[in-house]
């Protein structure tokens, strides 16, 4: 086991880190930039390093930076979180020539599943079934006219180096596409630096269902449920559940075993999301996220397995603490990011938090790094931080969401808690009855007015 690893993250994710690491008996390291000085996960932690001024690129991307930290306290791996250096094989590797642990799967597969084209490829021959479009990237119009015409209209234009939602474009028509096509392709090399595009069928109603896996490394891996991510805004999710309204034990126990076989055959290690658009009783691959996720309490809520820890521990070298057959899903969980942004309009709102109250209670969890008088630096993403609930039932989790929301106080700032105030009490959501469009639908529709 490691004796001291180094998170080379910030927020709630650090926080979150922090904890695992501590119940398993490892020293903690934390790192932050100039702007994060103050930030909690650099007061809970044993140890901690600055590692540059406030643009990440200077500071939590700064690898050089974070070596050296590594050096300076002796810590024997790193956990990378999400976002940042999460899905950097090149990072992997470099560690690896460092002899320090890299508490993720094999660079082999980050660097597959970083590049959409080829995590397509692979999850095709590992049998993972996928949503038609162009077998590879598309190079000219004619081969994109072609394909559409075959997949047929709309069709959506992403981009293989894609994430967050960014360089997708929908053509509903020939005449859209080539249009689509070229700004897909600037905004992919404006954002990616890198402007490969591909062609996907464009689905009209689909969920977001993704499943969460576990791997040794060695051959092993079992999938633990599913989680409904089809709230989203901007192709960003906002609220997440378990298990999905729309599945069945017999739905998830055979999308979970497709995943969980694919992921042997890979030899993957470490914790990983398989992503999957769901319509019509089909599924369709999208992508593979090689790191934990924001929304993974919601899966830890209703199997009780502490999924950094695992991740710790399969990075470290010891088997899957669980086997496949002893996973229980026990009732539901749903979970809200709150953002320090203005609930109808999504402005950021950074800033200084006057009064902080989370809520507590049964079943309530709250992720997150900030406390009163804490100042929210414009520098980052605008998480304030997740209320996670579980109930025995998901009309109880709603219920509990309900209190915990009207529970919750963050003064001096705005946040999203109007927005789930409104969304938990909202009937198309109380009776699991949305799909990934629904939220845009209600924003443009008025849903959020008078806020
Ligand atoms: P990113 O890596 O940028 O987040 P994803 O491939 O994960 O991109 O897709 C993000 C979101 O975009 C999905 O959750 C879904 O809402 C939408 N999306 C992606 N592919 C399709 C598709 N073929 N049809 C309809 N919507 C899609």
């Amino acid at each position: 086991m490691f004796d001291k690893i180094l998170i080379a993250n910030r927020g709630e994710i650090a926080l979150r880190i922090l904890r695992a690491a501590k119940e398993l008996g490892i020293a903690t390291v934390a790192v932050h930039s100039t702007a994060d000085a103050d930030a909690m996960h650099v007061k809970l932690a044993d140890e901690s390093v600055c590692i540059g001024p406030p643009a990440a690129r200077d500071s939590y991307l700064n690898i050089p930076a974070l070596l050296s930290a590594c050096e300076i306290t002796g810590a024997d791996a790193i956990h990378p979180g999400y976002g940042f250096l999460s899905e950097n094989a090149r990072f992997a590797e470099i560690l690896a020539e460092h002899n320090i642990g890299f508490i993720g799967p094999k660079a082999e597969h980050i660097r597959i599943m970083g590049d959409k084209i080829e995590a397509k490829r692979t999850a095709l021959a590992l049998g993972i079934p996928c949503v038609p479009g162009s077998e590879g990237g598309i190079d000219n119009d004619e081969q994109a006219i072609r394909v559409g015409r075959e997949i047929g209209f709309p069709v959506l234009v992403k981009a293989a180096a894609g994430g967050g939602g960014r360089g997708m474009k929908v053509a509903r028509t020939e005449a859209d596409l080539l249009n689509a096509l070229h700004t897909a392709k600037q905004e992919a090399k404006a954002a990616f630096g890198d402007d490969a595009v591909y062609l996907e069928k464009y689905l009209e109603k689909p969920r977001h269902i993704e499943i969460q896996i576990l791997g040794d490394g060695k051959g092993n891996a079992i999938h633990l449920g599913e989680r409904d991510c089809s709230l989203q805004r901007r192709h960003q999710k906002v609220l997440e559940e378990s298990p999905s309204p729309a599945l069945n034990a017999e739905q998830r126990a055979e999308i979970g075993e497709i995943c969980a076989a694919a992921m042997r055959k890979l030899q993957y290690s470490g914790a990983g999301t398989i992503e999957f658009l769901y319509e019509d009783g089909r599924f369709y691959f999208i992508e593979m996220n090689t790191r934990i996720q924001v929304e993974h309490p919601v899966t830890e809520m209703i199997t009780g397995i502490d999924l950094v820890n695992e991740q710790i521990r399969i990075a470290a070298g010891s088997p899957l603490s669980i086997a496949q057959e002893d996973v229980r899903f026990e009732g539901a969980a749903i979970e809200c990011r709150v953002n320090a942004e203005h609930p109808a309009t999504f402005r950021p709102s950074p800033g200084k938090i006057a009064y902080y109250h989370p809520p507590g209670g049964l079943g309530v969890r709250v992720d997150s790094a900030v406390y009163q008088g804490y100042t929210i630096p414009p520098n980052y993403d605008s998480l304030v931080g997740k209320l996670i609930v579980h109930g025995r039932n998901r009309t109880e989790a709603l219920m509990r969401l309900r209190r915990a929301l009207d529970e919750f106080i963050v003064d001096g700032i705005d946040t999203t808690l109007p927005l789930f105030r409104t969304l938990v009490r909202n009937s198309d959501v109380q009776n699991g009855e949305y799909d990934i469009h629904w939220l845009e639908k209600f924003l443009a529709t008025g849903g959020m007015d008078g806020e």
